[in-house]
């Protein structure tokens, strides 16, 4: 049964660093674990919010309820289908630590998202993505608790509704689901994916036979370092810039005046 601390300080739990209080905080490490805490705050009529690596939130005052820290823990092989990797990693893993074990094991797709802060379950939660991948392409399905009814539901990608940095847990599933773990789809043969303009800027002065995932990680970590401060040293946010999608039309508009503007293919017909 894990402890349910009371008054407990946020700072270390937000890259913000953000001293807010908790009037409760519980780090669950099983399903069961997570139940009780559903109902523990259902007992006591307080609100509560789950947490990962604090991240991608701003803890801008105390916050009146208990905060369930998912500390679900555990990565595995679901099957192997000689072209793909199925890995599926519990929702508390730390998300860089997961990309560099599925490069260990040769198990490719995840490099471009080297060393985004945070953890696995809320991953799918905005679609991370970086340097021209997203959550969405090396996705297979997720596991995710029912709140209202305790039940576990498996959500595959079309049911998640991915978007730019979006999906339905951002929207009309806010708050009513808490991801337990993701099943990602990840290559056995690498299929680099090297046209970001940065990346590929970078990958310059290496030949391009001797570009592997591994290199490039690497070579997306170093850019990574160079343009935001490592939230354990400098406490921050990262960039919360995203780009705006307008349409083909517009994109020519913007050309007239702004030949070198820069841009990305969106869908058919517009760009971001
Ligand atoms: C320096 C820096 C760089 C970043 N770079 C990028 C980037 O390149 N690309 C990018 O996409 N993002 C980036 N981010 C944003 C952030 O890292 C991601 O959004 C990350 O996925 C957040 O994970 P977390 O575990 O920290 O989430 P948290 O901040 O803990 O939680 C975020 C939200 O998700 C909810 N949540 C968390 N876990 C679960 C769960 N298991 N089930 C249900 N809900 C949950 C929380 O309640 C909260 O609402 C960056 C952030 C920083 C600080």
């Amino acid at each position: 049964m894990p402890l349910y601390l009371p008054h407990f300080n946020l700072q270390n739990h937000n890259t913000l660093a953000c001293p807010a209080l908790a009037d409760f905080f519980v780090s669950v490490s099983s399903a069961e674990d997570l139940l009780n805490a559903i109902k523990f705050s259902r007992e006591k009529k307080i609100p509560s919010m789950i947490l990962g690596g604090g991240s991608n939130i701003v803890l801008k005052s105390d916050f009146p309820g208990l905060v369930i820290h998912i500390g679900l823990l555990g990565k595995e092989v679901i099957s192997d289908d000689g072209e793909y990797v199925y890995v599926k990693a519990a929702a508390g893993e730390n998300w860089h630590e997961f990309v560099q074990f599925c490069l260990d094991f040769h198990y490719w797709g995840l490099e471009n998202l080297s060393l985004i802060p945070g953890s696995v379950g809320a991953a799918p939660i905005q679609n991370i993505g970086a340097y021209g991948v997203e959550l969405k392409d090396v996705f297979s399905e997720l596991s995710a608790l029912d709140v209202q009814s305790g039940l576990s539901v498996t959500f595959t990608a079309e049911a998640c509704r991915f978007g730019y940095r979006d999906s339905v847990f951002k929207n009309e599933l806010q708050d009513k689901y808490v991801i337990t773990s993701v099943t990602f789809k990840l290559q056995k043969q690498p299929q680099l994916k090297i046209r970001y303009p940065a990346l590929e800027n970078a990958l310059r002065e290496y030949d391009h036979d001797s570009i592997t995932p591994e290199l490039v990680s690497e070579v997306v970590s170093n850019i990574r370092q160079t343009k935001l401060p490592d939230p354990n040293f400098i406490p921050n946010a990262g960039s919360f810039f995203k780009n705006p999608i307008v349409a083909m039309a517009a994109l020519n508009a913007i050309k007239m005046n702004f030949p070198e503007v820069v841009f990305f293919p969106f869908d058919e017909g517009s760009v971001k």
